[in-house]
């Protein structure tokens, strides 16, 4: 048993991009990252032991996202082991992620580590969308970056982008985007299985209702997606449905071309400012900005939606 998930592991080789690399960098970066994933499989101090019921919820996840992943085309499958997943008391997820506090969980790509918090994740149907949630960016789509330094930073997760060669105010373009999606197929994975997730936890339909979807799912977030999905169905001719699943199948594929048409619709530069929610580190520029993006999509007059845009731009570059 053990020797089958730890290959599967370390065999994953990631992929470096943002510069030329001199030769052997990328062999050598792959290494260290390989190294890191093995030293995170350690359980550490203060970590809670996880039980029967843990083990089969771990278990579980996998199986529900090789579905979802096959229903959206791919071959590839969930192997998250649970030597991959740290469950931690709320004392001991905030001495190490401070930032966090109100987290139920983080996902850390470069040694592909899901921390789970809980004291958020105190009942069943939260723990199950938190591991769900942190496993969904683990098996996104992702690219790595070396710095001239030696430091190792991912570059893209799903469709959250981070291009730390270029100096920018704003990296982790695309994050409340991402957010919002895989929250998105958090809800439509638990909705599916809501069967077999109270045969085998007990978890009901009201449990898995609304509120224990994060900040990904706030209404401002759902309004520019929405109206995102609706114009684009329009445009294209398809149902509203299919642009969503297109939207969801791009997490995972190695391009975000599924977002091309938004450009096409709402005019050049609308990816881009798309891409601004969520992409400070101060919540209050994410609050303003998230407004002003929410104004720019519901905006039909292209003249407003025009200077709607210079107001962005001026604000976020
Ligand atoms: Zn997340």
């Amino acid at each position: 048993m053990l020797c089958i998930w730890y290959i599967e592991v370390m065999d994953k080789k990631p992929e470096f991009i943002g510069r030329k690399y001199p030769e052997g960098l990328i062999k050598r970066s792959q290494d260290t990252m390989k190294e890191w994933r093995k030293d995170a499989l350690e359980p550490f101090e203060g970590e809670i032991e996880k039980t029967a019921d843990d083990l089969l919820m771990i278990g579980t996840v996998n199986d529900l996202i090789t579905e979802e992943l096959k229903k959206l085309g791919f071959e590839k499958e969930s192997k998250i082991t649970p030597e991959q997943i740290h469950l931690m008391p709320r004392e001991v997820f905030i001495k190490k992620f401070p930032n966090n506090v109100n987290s139920k969980g983080l996902f850390q790509s470069t040694d592909q580590t899901i921390y789970i918090n809980k004291g958020e994740a105190d009942i069943r149907a939260l723990m199950i969308s938190a591991i769900l949630h942190e496993s969904i960016h683990l098996n996104s789509s992702d690219k790595y970056y070396r710095d001239p330094e030696g430091g190792i930073s991912d570059a893209r997760v799903g469709y959250r982008l981070n291009s730390l060669w270029k100096e920018a105010k704003n990296q982790n373009k695309l994050k409340g985007f991402n957010e919002f999606m895989v929250e998105f197929t958090v809800n439509r994975i638990l909705e599916r299985n809501a069967r077999l997730l109270e045969e085998r936890f007990g978890i009901t339909e009201k449990d898995i209702e609304g509120t224990i979807y994060g900040v990904g799912f706030h209404p401002a977030r759902v309004k520019i997606v929405e109206t995102i999905v609706k114009k684009v169905a329009e445009y294209r001719n398809i149902d509203q449905g299919k642009v969503i699943t297109d939207f969801e199948r791009g997490q995972f594929s190695n391009t975000i071309l599924a977002l091309k048409d938004i450009d096409i619709v709402f005019g050049q530069g609308s990816i881009r400012i798309l891409g601004f929610l969520d992409s400070f580190k101060n919540r209050e520029h994410n609050a303003k900005i998230e407004k002003m993006i929410e104004l720019y999509f519901v905006t039909e007059d292209l003249g407003e939606r025009k200077k709607i845009k210079e107001e962005i731009l001026s604000f976020a570059d």
